[in-house]
């Protein structure tokens, strides 16, 4: 059963209309077994499309500060074989990042053939963050939609299979998180006096993800909008998202598997052979 709705860009959205509570009816025992097998599906998957390495995955996170992207990669990406799966985390551009176009840095860090790579946010926060404390010009930031859909198309005609999350939790959660993490002497390193002042500007991110979400979904790449208050649902709809989002691709992959190993086998079979005309 399928969690989260697929944006294509079809119709448009409103946030607001995302329940961040909702968790299908599920409770957490059920949710954290059905993830176990989703985890075990993911892996073969992931050993398939490194195999076959005819395709590469990207899987985009954004979300608002404590809304769980570090939780999510431990709890769905961990279980993946560091062969083949990276994270890139984008934070403040360095000088020589601005130097260049706001794509710059993120093309670098883009999976190549056979690998998945996790971006812990990414090119939307040129639509995000510059665009809610004004750090370009309108003009600048509103031409990005269009650079950022062909961007992706080019992505996508080269292979690569694109998933991009939003992880949406509620304002009263995000308090209660930020809260939690001044309480519990483990997770100071995680507490930030910016978190809070980017709180001010809740409704300012609310429209600059509605409109990042509603201009850039297609079907190549489409966006899902996470409901993340429960975090254990949170992983769950992630975790099947993406699974289902491969299983199409399992069998061509296992298909070239078989191809590529009869060449190995012929090629083998042909050195012996050769071995045995030599003496
Ligand atoms: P964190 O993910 O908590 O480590 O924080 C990274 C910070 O970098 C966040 O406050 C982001 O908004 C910020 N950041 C990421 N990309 C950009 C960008 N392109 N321009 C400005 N700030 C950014
Ligand atoms: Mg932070």
């Amino acid at each position: 059963m399928a969690y989260l709705q697929k944006l294509t860009g079809a119709q448009p959205l409103k946030l607001r209309d995302f329940d961040p509570e909702f968790d299908a009816g599920l409770d957490k025992e059920t949710g954290e077994e059905k993830l176990e097998k989703l985890s075990a599906e993911l892996t073969r998957q992931q050993e398939l499309l490194y195999a076959a390495g005819t395709h590469s995955l990207l899987i985009v996170l954004q979300g608002r500060d404590t809304s769980g992207k570090d939780g999510t990669i431990k709890t769905v990406m961990g279980p993946l074989n560091s062969l083949g799966c990276q994270v890139a985390s984008f934070k403040v551009p360095t000088a020589e990042e601005l130097a260049h176009d706001f794509l710059w840095r993120i093309h670098q860090q883009t999976p190549g053939k056979g690998e998945i790579t996790i971006f812990n946010r990414s090119h939307y926060e040129d639509v995000l963050v510059v665009r809610v404390h004004k750090l370009v010009a309108d003009k600048v930031w509103r031409a990005r939609y269009d650079h950022i859909n062909a961007f992706e198309k080019l992505l996508a005609d080269a292979g690569t299979i694109i998933l991009k999350f939003y992880l949406h939790i509620s304002k009263d959660e995000q308090e209660q998180r930020l809260l939690e993490r001044e309480q519990d002497a483990t997770k100071y390193w995680k507490l930030s006096a910016g978190d809070w002042k980017e709180r001010t500007y809740w409704n300012d991110y609310t429209r600059a993800y509605e409109d990042a979400l509603n201009r850039c979904s297609t079907p190549h790449a489409p966006w899902f909008v996470v409901p993340a208050n429960k975090k254990w649902f949170r992983n769950l709809a992630v975790a099947e998202t993406i699974v289902s989002a491969l299983r199409p691709y399992e069998k061509q992959w296992r298909e070239k598997l078989e191809v590529i190993g009869q060449r190995e086998k012929a090629a083998i079979e042909e050195f012996k052979h050769s071995k045995v005309t030599q003496k």
